[in-house]
């Protein structure tokens, strides 16, 4: 049996309660609430398995001590402090990528810029409710946010003006596709200390295929040599890869290797679940060869890291901060929470992906957060209100799914996000503290 497929089978959801693992040499329970990781002796994990098979795991984890009151309860985040904001500052491309959200960086309607006076209020908005103290991030997508530069900079310049003056902390992010990096963004991402994204779809011939010019030309080597002024700047700046995985790019490990020895500070990998033109998308089969890519590139992780070796494998490295800090959360990420898309016009969406849609429309920058429309979403999308994630024991670290994709698609990678997790709790129940501590 591939790994992949030992995985999916055993992270198959028996319980909402719990979920059993077993080494060659030791067994162990996770407790969803909470998100608990536990030893357990022989006795007790036979117990457990048969009260997870006649239903009554809930009332064991009790007597066993494992128990105790929901760290989740079905009450939907009320009112949350705005602390992100992306900025959809250039709604037009100089890529044609095969399987685009922004259907080649337009949303569905015409190509155009953020004004400055939109970028300004937004930063505005960002930055009126927040506590002293508070840490903020003002983050550039697109489309291609490099489209637009003057007025990105400017923004930036705005942000951190106003954060200091105001006893606040402002970072800075940027997701961008790379052809139009220049030496000067580089020293200016540095001065500001800027989180880069670069999308990049695998080693050359790869991601030529998959992210190409809207002239059909490969964009591999422009990027790569764009990148260099950044590389060798980056010290407050991070330049990471993001990698979209379709059925085309399944080759991760030597997609992480060359990234991480051309000089990226991580490298990080996401499924196509859903595009707008179906282009790309991950169906089951797809995924369990991903979760088996992801899975050798686990044990590398796992390898080096016990070597003393930095191996800044994203996804690995988030996964065992998360299983140690026992993450539990009721929603998936902090969209229409905490977190807002602004369109080019000034419109607020939960995220950058809803920009432009109806289905997460928050108000605009004019009239202010649509409060109901905040609340409603909030309210529909907590994990408890999702099914089947109600009876899944990997609710609260997988927290229900992004909800643009659920939303599009569905949920078609729950065997791939259970599997993944399997693997990390049996690596991190391998590495221990050392794993935690690795470092992207
Ligand atoms: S989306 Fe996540 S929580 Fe919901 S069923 Fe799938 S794996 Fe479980
Ligand atoms: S809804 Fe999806 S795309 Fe939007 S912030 Fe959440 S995880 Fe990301």
């Amino acid at each position: 049996m591939t790994d992949a497929r030992r995985c999916i089978t055993a992270s198959a959801p028996r319980s909402p309660h719990a979920h059993l693992i077993q080494s060659a040499i030791a067994r162990h329970v996770f407790v969803s609430n909470g998100s608990r990781l536990f030893d357990a002796d022989p006795d007790l994990f036979e117990a457990l398995d048969s009260a997870i098979t006649d239903g009554s795991v809930d009332d064991l984890l009790e007597q066993v001590g494992l128990g105790g009151a929901p760290a989740i309860d079905d009450q939907p985040l009320t009112a949350p402090p705005l602390h992100a904001l992306s900025l959809a500052i250039a709604q037009k491309c100089n890529l044609g990528c095969t399987y685009c959200y922004a259907q080649q960086g337009e949303f569905g309607g015409d190509a155009k810029n953020m004004s400055q006076d939109t970028a300004n209020r937004a930063v505005d908005l960002l930055v009126a409710g927040a506590e002293p103290g508070a840490r903020l991030n003002l983050a550039f997508l697109g489309g291609e946010p490099l489209v637009n530069r003057t007025v990105l900079q400017a923004a930036t310049r705005r942000g951190a003006e106003l954060a200091r003056e105001r006893g606040l902390t402002m970072t800075f992010s940027i997701t961008s596709n790379g052809t139009l990096l220049t030496e000067a963004d580089a020293d200016f991402f540095e001065e500001f200390g800027f989180a880069v994204t670069i999308s990049l779809d695998g080693p050359r011939e790869t991601h030529n295929a998959l992210r190409m010019y809207k002239s059909g030309q490969g964009s591999f080597d422009r990027i790569m040599s764009n990148l260099q002024p950044l590389f060798a700047r980056q010290r407050r700046m991070q330049v990471s890869a993001r990698v979209t995985v379709t059925p085309g790019n399944v080759q991760l490990k030597r997609t992480l290797d060359e990234f991480i020895a051309a000089g990226f500070h991580s490298v990080g990998f996401s499924p196509m679940l859903s595009a707008p033109n179906g282009n790309g998308e991950m169906q089951a089969g797809d995924l369990e060869l991903m979760l088996g890519a992801m899975i050798e590139c686990g044990h590398e992780f796992e390898r080096k890291t016990a070597a003393g070796e930095r191996y800044p494998f994203a996804n690995m490295v988030n996964a065992m901060r998360e299983i140690e800090k026992g993450t539990h959360r009721p929603y998936p990420c902090g969209a229409g929470a905490g977190y807002l898309g602004v369109s080019a016009d000034g419109d607020l969406a939960a995220c950058h992906r809803f920009v432009g849609d109806e289905a997460g429309a928050m108000g605009s920058l004019g009239d202010g957060i649509d409060l109901k429309a905040r609340a409603d979403w909030l309210a529909d999308r907590h994990v408890h209100r999702q099914e089947p994630c109600r009876s899944c024991w990997a609710r609260y670290l997988c927290g229900g799914g992004c909800h643009h994709e659920v939303i599009k698609r569905g949920r078609p990678a729950c065997d791939y996000i259970r599997g993944w997790l399997h693997y990390c709790l049996e690596a991190y129940l391998r590495m221990g503290p050392q794993g935690a501590a690795a470092r992207s």
